[in-house]
């Protein structure tokens, strides 16, 4: 599940809410009760997991060279054309 990034901008609350992508938005500020509580363009721990993934998927395929079943020999041989 995603977690939002909430401020709130009467009290200057800021809390971090998991919830669904269904899920309705929140505005309604559990510190002061006022309608000003609002989703932030920035939600932190979304954007590490998925900085995450890319580091882990760079270290854990390094690129195999292409090798010619016949022959065995890795990069041009004739018979890997056909
Ligand atoms: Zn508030």
């Amino acid at each position: 599940m995603p977690i939002y990034a909430y401020a709130c901008s009467s009290c200057g609350l800021q809390q971090d809410v998991m919830q669904k992508m269904s899920d309705a938005p929140l505005n309604t500020c559990p510190e002061c009760g006022k309608d000003t509580f609002a989703k932030q363009l920035t939600a932190a721990g979304f954007q590490l997991k998925g900085n995450g993934y890319y580091v882990t998927d760079f270290k854990d395929k390094p690129k195999p060279k292409a090798e010619c079943a016949p022959c065995g020999n890795a990069g041009s041989c004739a018979a890997a054309g056909n």
